[in-house]
């Protein structure tokens, strides 16, 4: 399986400047067939990029998507709207849970990204009151078991789940960030395996593929993706600057 590396603009870089960036990484980074590239920038983003895009070495991803196909729904974005844009979506993650987004809605929006063939990078984790609590692994379970309820065993072949700890993210907060260790997230991995098998079986785990997110950095990345089962990464600061970024993928690649 491809190693898979998913950068997470936010809300950072309109048009002008994240056609810049994407000329930085395309000068800095080399396609290899072992790894993909996904690049996640603002909506706004993704048709300029579209354009000139090697696709190659690089695939869009949207950071959200509206569950419907189309309606009444000002300012959102339906899965339909992103063919031939994007390949990929990224849904749960925590910062857009913690605007509202609860689990049946995050299960409709991933249903809506493989009726629409877009894969959907499925973001859990949880936060520092769980992660102090021991409630970790419960909240993982809980958190896949919830977006899984709408989705066959043929519908998460080609999924990606990326374990972000929310209290390893870096929220520019002021807080300096606090970087997951490996011991702290192996727990996340079994734990993500074994529900995948209770609910589809064995056979469940083939072609998904996990990540780790959390900031990532040149300096980190090596050590997540020496532990078994992680697939690749999910940087968001590190993905914002070219060289850090393209550390982080020659670190993937030369594995
Ligand atoms: C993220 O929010 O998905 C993320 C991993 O961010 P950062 O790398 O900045 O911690």
């Amino acid at each position: 399986m491809k190693r898979l590396i998913v950068a997470n603009w936010k809300m950072n870089l309109g048009p002008g400047e994240a056609s810049l960036l994407m000329r930085r990484l395309d000068e800095h980074i080399e396609a290899k067939s072992s790894t993909e590239i996904v690049i996640c920038p603002p909506a706004i983003d993704l048709y300029p990029l579209a354009k000139d895009l090697d696709r190659k070495k690089f695939k869009l991803g949207a950071q959200n998507v509206h569950y419907l196909d189309s309606g009444p729904y000002t300012g959102e974005i339906s899965p339909a709207m992103l063919a031939g844009l994007a390949d990929y979506v990224i849904v749960g993650h925590s910062e857009r849970r913690a605007m509202g987004e609860d689990d049946s809605l995050i299960a409709a929006k991933l249903s809506a990204a493989v009726r629409n063939n877009l894969t959907p990078v499925l973001c859990i984790g949880e936060n520092l009151h769980d992660h102090q609590h021991n409630l970790a692994e419960r909240v993982v379970v809980d958190q896949l078991t919830a977006a899984l309820a709408n989705l066959t065993a043929d519908d998460i072949a080609g999924l990606v789940i990326a374990y972000e700890p929310v209290w390893a993210i870096n929220h520019h907060d002021g807080h300096p960030p606090r970087p997951a260790t490996p011991d702290d997230i192996r727990f996340a991995y079994r734990a993500i395996r074994t529900t995948l098998e209770e609910l589809y079986g064995e056979g469940g785990l083939a072609g998904v593929r996990l990540l780790y997110g959390g900031s990532v950095d040149p300096d980190h990345c090596r050590a997540y993706l020496e532990m078994d089962h992680v697939d690749g990464l999910l940087p968001g600061t590190s993905s914002l600057n070219y060289e850090s970024f393209a550390k982080i993928v020659k670190t993937v690649q030369s594995l």
